[in-house]
């Protein structure tokens, strides 16, 4: 009903490649004003430029091997404020009242873990103020402060968290993230040709599919909008087209045993050898990592003869360099022979909701892997997913002979789960 849509307050976000060159900027203002227009208060979630924070990554490597964190944090939050200023002349140009702000200024609180800051308040005074003068707000992704007003960032692919904490707080109608595809797909369109849109998923998928690599959404964007049931709308800058809907369970139609395949390269493996099969080794090579706040993902002790054990488990490709120092010191403090670590890896997974009830998805994965000749060397599970880590120059391999295999390029649903 059209009466709906008026005086909604509806967040926008726009990633990289939305907001790559001042055309691009000019194009998604236009957007967003149509939409202001229509009456309703937006707020607008601007990423850097496509390429920008990769580049200060770089500039940063050239001033300190292993950057300083809080620095870091200062540079790298800089590419979102260059877009939203950018952004609001755009806006200005074309009659429209505007203001940019930053983390800071709209109060997004976090931790002080530089790099990955997660979200703890958010302030919704300031952007309520500017809507009732009728001004679009743009706002800075991937960024906030912490109580002691240092600036942190929300970790790669942050702004989409921004996005659906500020949808969150504010109650707002939907958050709308714009992107350089459609919507959510079976597995990465960019990847696989015969990948298929999916029209509406559950959180709980979309954060599986997240959490192993579809990097369309960030993890915690999910997590946010699924404990505080935000309809989030992931939808195509470059088009008008109906994109995914992340919804409830109950609220989906069809439900395949496996509706996606996902993979990450961002993940590395070491591998602990001997380690004496004592009560409590795993919590002393596992608590030294956790307390460098770095996440370790799979995990496998296989037991040797003779009282020895060796440890496998993956770590993101971020915190390598780090976790290997950690594990020197540990190998030596436990009196573990040697230990060795494998950047070139990664995790190939297939998600699905449908997978409770049919039993042999993952014994055909497995197959699936073998004729291709791939070899397996880490397999999880949960309810709803699994996962092989292989060799990394098999990734495309795989994703491809997955897909077909599950037909996932097929949208025939199956019976109820
Ligand atoms: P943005 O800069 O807009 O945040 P991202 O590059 O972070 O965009 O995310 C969009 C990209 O996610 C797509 O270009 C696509 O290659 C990739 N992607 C990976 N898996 C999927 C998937 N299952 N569905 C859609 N896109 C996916
Ligand atoms: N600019 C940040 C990044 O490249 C955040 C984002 O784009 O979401 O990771
Ligand atoms: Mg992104």
């Amino acid at each position: 009903m059209e009466s709906t849509k008026q005086m909604a307050v509806i967040v926008q976000k726009f990633g990289g490649t939305s907001v790559g060159n001042p055309d691009k900027i000019k194009a998604v203002a236009q957007r967003v004003m149509n939409v202001a227009k229509e009456g309703n208060s937006m707020v607008v979630v601007l990423s850097a430029m496509s390429g920008e924070t990769n580049k200060f990554v770089e500039l940063a490597h050239a001033m300190q091997e292993q950057p300083d964190p809080r620095e870091f944090d200062m540079l790298l939050s800089t590419g979102e404020q260059v877009t939203i200023a950018l952004f609001a002349m755009a806006v200005k140009a074309a009659g429209m009242d505007v203001i940019s702000l930053l983390g800071d200024q709209v109060k997004i609180i976090t931790d002080a873990s530089h790099t990955k800051a997660r979200i703890k308040s958010i302030d919704t005074e300031l952007i309520e103020k500017y809507h009732k003068e009728g001004k679009i707000v743009v706002v800075a992704g991937f960024q906030g402060v912490t109580p002691d007003q240092h600036i942190t960032t929300l970790g790669r692919g942050g702004s989409d968290t921004t996005a659906v904490a500020l949808a969150a707080a504010l109650k707002a109608d939907v958050c709308e993230i714009f992107t350089d595809v459609d919507g959510v797909y079976t597995t990465d369109p960019n990847m696989c040709k015969s990948a298929r849109k999916i029209d509406k998923i559950s959180y709980d998928e979309m954060l599986e599919l997240a959490s192993l690599g579809a990097k369309v959404l960030d993890i915690r964007s999910v997590s946010f909008a699924k404990r505080y049931k935000v309809p989030i709308h992931v939808r195509s800058t470059f088009t008008d087209t109906e994109g995914t809907r992340v919804v409830e369970e109950d609220e989906l139609m069809e439900s395949l045993p496996v509706s996606g395949v996902t993979y990450n390269k961002n993940e590395a493996r070491i591998t602990i050898s001997k380690v004496p099969d004592t009560p409590g080794i795993a919590a002393k090579i596992f608590t030294p990592i956790s307390a460098a706040d770095i996440v370790v993902d799979v995990i496998i002790q296989n037991t040797r003869e003779g009282g020895w054990t060796d440890m496998t488990f993956t770590v993101p490709l971020t915190d390598y360099d780090q976790a290997m120092g950690i594990v020197e010191k540990v190998c030596a403090d436990i009196g573990a022979e040697s230990f060795v670590g494998d950047p070139d890896i990664a995790k190939i997974s297939i998600v699905g909701v449908g997978m409770r009830n049919h039993s042999a998805i993952a014994s055909t994965m497995f197959q699936v892997l073998a004729k291709e000749g791939i070899n397996i060397s880490l397999i999880s599970t949960s309810e709803i997913k699994v996962s092989c880590v292989i060799a990394e120059k098999y990734t495309e391999l795989a994703v491809r002979a997955l897909h077909d295999a599950f037909e996932l390029d097929k949208a025939t649903p199956t019976e109820e789960h």
